[in-house]
Parts: C-alpha cells; sequence; structure tokens
C-alpha cells in the first residue's frame, strides 16, 4: 500500500511559510481551487444553465468565496452571516441558493431581500414565509426520500435525518404555491455526503427527475430546475480514488435525455451545491511537533488542536498526514498525533505509522480546506490559526488573521473586576 500523499507545495516553500508564520495554519492551493471548480462545471457542460453553488460553510472565507465567483460559483448559504459573506463579495440575486432548516424569519427576509432562491425544508414554511416576509415568485422545496433512498455514513438514513419534505408534503406544497400564485418552482434534495461512488449522484439525479416529471403533470406547474445537492466526497486516505466527474456528469445526461426530455420539461436547469469537493483536497493544516510522550502508547504532540480541524475527533475523520522532509523515511512509529485539549478525542491520528518525528519536524495534515477552519470553536480557551492563500504565482496571501485572546475575551465584560 502506497502511503504517499502529493502536495501541491514543495517541502521548501512550506518551511519558508512556516519561517513568515507562526504555525499552526491553514494552508490553500487557489490554482486547485480553480481547477476543481472548472472540472465540474465541464462535466455538466452539456445543461447550459448548470451551476454550483458553493456550499458557503465549508470554506466561508470571503476571498475563497470571490475565485469561486470568479470561476462561475454561485453560494449556497444556510445563515444571515452566510448571505452577508456572499453579498460582500458580489454574489447575490439567483447566484444565491438559501438552504437552511429551522429558519427565523429575519434570515428569510435576509434571503428573500437579496433576492436568493429560497429553499423551503418544511411545509409549515410555506405560510411563515407567507406571513412573515411574504413569498417570493420562485420557491423550492427540498425532498426528504426517507426509506427511498439508503443515505450514507456521514449524512445518516434519510428517514432519521431532520431535513426536507416527504413525497406527500412535496405535492401538496407545490399546489399549494401554485393556487398562491407562485410562478417558479424548483425541486432541491440532499442524501449524500462524502459519497464517493460516483452512482449515487446519478441515481439521485433519477429519483429527482422522476419527481419533476411527475409534479408537472399532477399539478400542472413547471419545475424550472432541479438541485441535487452537495455531498460529492474526496480521497482523505491515499489508497481512495475521487470521483470521475465525467463520468457522473454523463451518467446525469443519459437520464436527462430519458426522462426530462420526452417528458417535455427540457430546459430543465440543473444545479449542485457542493462544498467538500471544491475546497476540501486544496487546504492543509500546516502544525508543528513540540513534545513526545510515550506511556500506554506513543504520541506525538503538536501545536494545532482539535479547535483548529475537529473533523478526525468528531467523526472519527481519517486525515493524511504528511512529515515535512520525511517523505521517504521509514513510517515504522506508530504514534497518536494529539493537541493539547483535555478531551482524549483530541488526535488528529491514532495509531498512525509515520518516520521518527523530532520536535520542530512540520507537519501536514491534508483536506482540510472544507468544514476544517469552518467548524473551529474556542473550548478551552484554544484559538483558531490564521488562513493563508498561495496564489497561482506562489505568492502568500493572509485572507484570515489568527485570533487573539483579546478576540476570545471580546463578549465579556472585565469593568468590574480590577486586575484586568
Ligand atoms: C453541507 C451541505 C452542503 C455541502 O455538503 P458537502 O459535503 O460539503 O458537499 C450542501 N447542501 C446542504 C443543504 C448542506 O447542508
Amino acid at each position: 500500500m502506497s502511503i504517499a500523499k502529493p502536495l501541491p507545495f514543495s517541502a521548501e516553500t512550506i518551511a519558508r511559510i512556516a519561517s513568515e508564520y507562526p504555525t499552526p495554519f491553514y494552508l490553500y492551493d487557489e490554482r486547485g481551487m480553480r481547477e476543481t471548480s472548472r472540472r465540474l462545471l465541464k462535466a455538466f457542460s452539456w445543461n447550459p444553465h448548470f451551476k454550483e453553488y458553493f456550499a458557503v460553510k465549508a470554506t466561508p472565507n470571503p476571498h475563497i468565496i470571490n475565485l469561486l465567483k470568479e470561476e462561475g460559483l454561485g453560494a449556497d448559504c444556510s445563515s444571515l452571516p452566510e448571505l452577508l459573506l456572499s453579498e460582500s463579495v458580489g454574489i447575490t440575486g439567483e447566484d444565491i441558493m438559501f438552504t437552511s432548516n429551522n429558519t427565523l424569519a429575519h434570515e428569510y427576509a435576509a434571503a428573500k431581500k437579496l433576492g436568493a432562491i429560497i429553499n423551503l425544508d418544511d411545509i409549515t414554511h410555506i405560510d411563515y414565509l407567507r406571513e412573515g416576509v411574504g413569498l417570493p415568485d420562485i420557491l423550492c422545496f427540498r425532498y426528504n426520500p426517507g426509506s427511498a433512498r439508503e443515505g450514507n455514513v456521514i449524512i445518516g438514513k434519510p428517514e432519521e435525518a431532520k431535513y426536507g419534505f416527504t413525497e406527500a408534503q412535496l405535492f401538496e406544497g407545490y399546489r399549494k404555491l401554485r393556487d398562491l400564485g407562485v410562478k417558479r418552482f424548483g425541486l432541491h434534495t440532499m442524501v449524500a455526503s462524502n459519497e464517493l461512488n460516483g452512482d449515487f449522484f446519478v441515481e439521485t439525479a433519477r429519483m429527482v427527475f422522476d419527481l419533476a416529471v411527475r409534479i408537472s403533470k399532477e399539478i400542472g406547474v413547471r419545475i424550472e430546475f432541479v438541485n441535487l445537492g452537495g455531498g460529492i466526497g474526496i480521497p482523505y486516505r491515499p489508497e481512495q480514488k475521487p470521483v470521475d466527474l465525467d463520468v457522473v456528469g454523463k451518467g446525469v445526461k443519459a437520464l436527462y435525455d430519458q426522462i426530462v426530455v420526452p417528458a417535455g420539461l427540457d430546459p430543465l436547469k440543473v444545479f449542485m451545491e457542493n462544498g467538500r469537493m471544491i475546497t476540501g483536497p486544496h487546504g492543509f493544516l500546516v502544525t508543528r511537533a513540540v513534545h513526545h510522550k510515550h506511556i500506554y502508547r506513543d504520541y506525538v504532540g503538536v501545536d494545532a488542536c482539535m479547535s483548529n480541524l475537529m473533523r478526525p475527533g468528531m467523526y472519527g475523520a481519517y486525515h493524511h498526514i504528511t512529515v515535512l522532509g520525511k517523505e521517504s523515511a521509514p513510517h515504522d512509529r506508530i504514534v497518536d498525533v494529539v493537541g493539547s485539549l483535555c478531551e482524549n478525542n483530541d488526535k488528529f491520528a491514532i495509531n498512525r505509522p509515520l518516520p521518527v518525528v523530532e520536535r520542530g519536524d512540520l507537519l501536514v495534515i491534508h483536506d482540510a480546506g472544507a468544514h476544517g477552519h469552518a467548524m473551529g470553536f474556542q473550548y478551552n480557551g484554544k484559538l483558531r490559526s490564521a488562513e493563508l492563500l498561495v496564489r497561482p504565482d506562489g505568492s502568500v496571501k493572509k485572507i484570515r488573521r489568527a485570533e487573539t485572546v483579546d478576540d476570545y475575551f471580546a463578549t465579556l465584560d472585565f469593568s468590574e473586576f480590577s486586575q484586568k
């Protein structure tokens, strides 16, 4: 088994950056994010209105959202701050999908004001939106197929998921919108997360194409777009293969020709809202080894912790680790790579074969570009790191500074305590 995973930057480049910026920090590869975006758009270019709405929650940084916008991506938002982030880089109107759940009226109001496509998560939200904010002229519903689909490990079984409408509610909902005078309609679903089997997305397309046809026929409304959701997986493990986007695009096109065209629904816009596959492989958490500990197991302690990247602790997720400069040294030590949180799940790797790690060595934690920094938190007084963008010309741009102790205390009022 190969244990190497390539990096887009040389060990020297990363070491140079680490001599200028204190570890830990995130490093993003702009070229990689742009190329991946282009590959996805190309795979669906047969659909003239295909749009990828980048799931802002994956990497909520305006510099990154802006470069994705330059590639033609829109934004998938689920909260007011995510809407504001998108607006800040000029993504507005129908270049935003607002796919939220358990949504508050003020967030619907902000989405409507921006002209975003609002995607309702529940049938009761038709009245909630109408009464609180007013109905927009385009609306979308999120479908939860329940036992009709299996889901996968990260997202769980659709039947147990809190999201979306049942099939019966979809029909009832479109009928209601039609009677209320809404004119434009979309249909959305999101049934997988980090799925590496491309067929899964083709099956999702079949499901929503079939539904769109049945809804149009039965209710007499024209479904203008279907959104297949996000969830395209990435190969976190070196032996895994990425999803072949061209195969998925071709598979979806074949079903479009087979289901959508004969039913008279062409042109039907196809949308997706991936986060992970766009930025995930192109972001790295760079951290430095500090301590060694040998008790019942052997530990390498680094200067990052779970507050910088919680996927391993939260989901037991695998993130590959490269010890810089020791890529071809024998990986004959079995260690846990740990942070400093007072939580035993603060581990980036468990029983991982690595070369001998010495104090000061740089460790690069791969595939941290999505749901990485974004999930960071401050428990235990740990602060979130800086984010650095490596431009295609090799220059480095700081796109978020590291938090300071003052940031941590910013919401507290110390005025009655004389010692501070
Ligand atoms: C999280 C999420 C996404 C993006 O998921 P990825 O796995 O990052 O592609 C898209 N749509 C919705 C509704 C989500 O909740």
